[in-house]
C-alpha cells in the first residue's frame, strides 16, 4: 500500500501515522519528494483500512499495491487450481465442465428422466435445487430433505455427482450426499454462512451477488478459504443493470478478470443471467469461446409446467444440441 502525504506536513504529524502504522505490525519505508513524501507500507496489509488513513487530513492518497484478498489472489498462487467434485476435475487447462438440470427438484420421475438425458449428451454433473430462494413467499420453495432425497436417488441411477443449494448451515448434515454445495447469489455475502463453510470438506460453488463487484466476489471467497476450504469455484450468473430485456447481465468479462486475479476455477451461468431459453445457447456458447471452465444450464423435461423458471429451461433436446455445440468450440479454444 502506498500513502502519499500532503505538501507541508509537519514532522511531529508525520511521525505521529508512522507510529499508528508501526503499531498495525507494518513496516513503513519513507521517500522524500521536494514537496510529498511517500510512505511505503510494507507487510500484510488485507485488514488495514485505507479509506480510514486517506480520511487523515495530513493525507493527500492511498493506493493498494497489492489485493486485499490472499488466499485467492493469483499472487499468492500463481497456478490455476483444480477442484475435484466427485470425481469431475473443474479448472482451467481441464475439459469443459457441463452442469445441467432443472432449476428445481419437482418429482422423482422428472428429476430423473433429466439426469438421464443430460448424462447422455456429456454433462458430467447435475443440478437441481431442493432449498429454494424465491423472491415471494408464497412461491413454489422446493421440496427440501425430499428434494435431496430425489436428487441422490438420481445420483445413483446414473453415477452423475450433484450439486444443490445450501441456504442455512443448520442444514449441513443432510448435505452428506451432495458433492459440491451451491450459495446463492442472494447469500454471496452471508459472512457468517460463508465462515461456517470454510470448516466444510466440501467443493463450494459461489455464485455472484446480484449486484456485487467482482472484488467483492473474491472477498466472499476469501471468507471461505481463509476458514480453511480452499475447494471453492466462483460462478457467473448475470448482474442486475438498467438493461430490462434481458433477466440480468451477463457480465462475460469477469472471466479474462478472473483469470488475471484468481486461481480458482469459473463457471458461467447463461440461464439465471439471460431468462429466457432462446437466449441461453449464444451466450453459453460465447462463454466458452471465452475460456470459461465450466457452465451450468437449466434443463427442465417439461418447461412449461415447470414449478420454478420454465422461461429459460431448455428441453432436452435444446441441451442436447448446446452440448454438441459447445464441444466444437471448446475445441477450437483449447
Ligand atoms: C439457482 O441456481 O438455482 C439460483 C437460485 O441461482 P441464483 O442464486 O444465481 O439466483
Ligand atoms: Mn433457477
Amino acid at each position: 500500500m502506498i500513502c502519499v502525504l500532503k505538501p507541508d506536513v509537519s514532522k511531529a504529524r508525520e511521525e505521529q501515522l508512522i507510529a499508528w502504522l508501526k503499531s498495525q505490525h507494518l513496516d513503513v519505508h519513507i521517500s522524500r519528494g521536494e514537496h510529498h513524501t511517500v510512505l511505503g507500507l510494507i507487510g500484510d496489509t488485507t485488514s488495514i483500512d485505507g479509506e480510514l488513513i486517506e480520511s487523515l487530513d495530513i493525507v493527500e492518497s492511498v493506493r493498494r499495491v497489492s489485493e486485499p484478498y490472499k488466499t485467492c489472489s493469483r499472487q499468492f498462487h500463481p497456478d490455476n487450481s483444480t477442484i475435484d467434485v466427485g470425481g469431475v476435475k473443474i479448472g482451467c487447462g481441464q475439459d469443459l465442465v457441463m452442469i445441467a438440470g432443472p432449476c428445481s427438484v419437482e418429482t422423482e420421475e422428472q428429476i430423473i428422466s433429466v439426469a438421464n438425458d443430460i448424462k447422455k449428451v456429456g454433462a458430467q454433473i447435475l443440478r437441481g435445487g431442493a432449498f429454494k430462494p424465491r423472491t415471494s413467499p408464497y412461491s413454489f420453495q422446493g421440496l427440501k430433505e425430499e428434494g435431496l432425497r430425489l436428487l441422490s436417488l438420481a445420483k445413483r441411477e446414473t453415477g452423475l455427482p450433484i450439486v444443490t443449494e445450501l441456504m442455512d448451515i443448520d442444514h449441513i448434515d443432510l448435505f452428506d450426499d451432495v458433492d459440491l454445495i451451491q450459495i446463492g447469489a442472494r447469500n454471496m455475502q452471508n459472512f457468517e454462512l460463508l465462515k461456517e463453510l470454510g470448516h466444510v470438506d466440501k467443493p463450494i460453488l459461489l455464485k455472484r451477488g446480484l449486484a456485487n463487484t467482482i472484488e467483492e466476489l473474491l472477498m466472499s471467497a476469501e471468507y471461505i478459504m481463509a476458514g480453511g476450504n480452499e475447494k471453492v469455484i466462483l460462478c457467473e450468473r448475470g448482474i442486475r443493470t438498467f438493461e430490462t430485456a434481458t433477466r440480468n447481465t451477463l457480465d462475460l468479462s469477469i472471466i479474462p478478470v478472473l483469470r488475471e486475479k484468481t486461481h480458482l476455477p469459473i463457471i458461467i451461468d447463461p440461464s439465471h443471467a439471460t431468462g429466457r431459453a432462446h437466449l441461453v445457447p449464444p451466450m453459453a456458447m460465447a462463454a466458452v469461446a471465452a475460456g470459461t471452465d465450466g457452465v451450468m444450464v437449466e434443463v427442465h423435461n417439461d418447461p412449461l409446467h415447470a414449478l420454478c423458471d420454465g422461461a429459460q429451461s431448455l428441453t432436452p433436446q435444446q441441451f442436447e444440441q448446446l452440448a454438441v455445440q459447445m464441444k466444437r468450440i471448446k475445441e477450437v479454444v483449447g
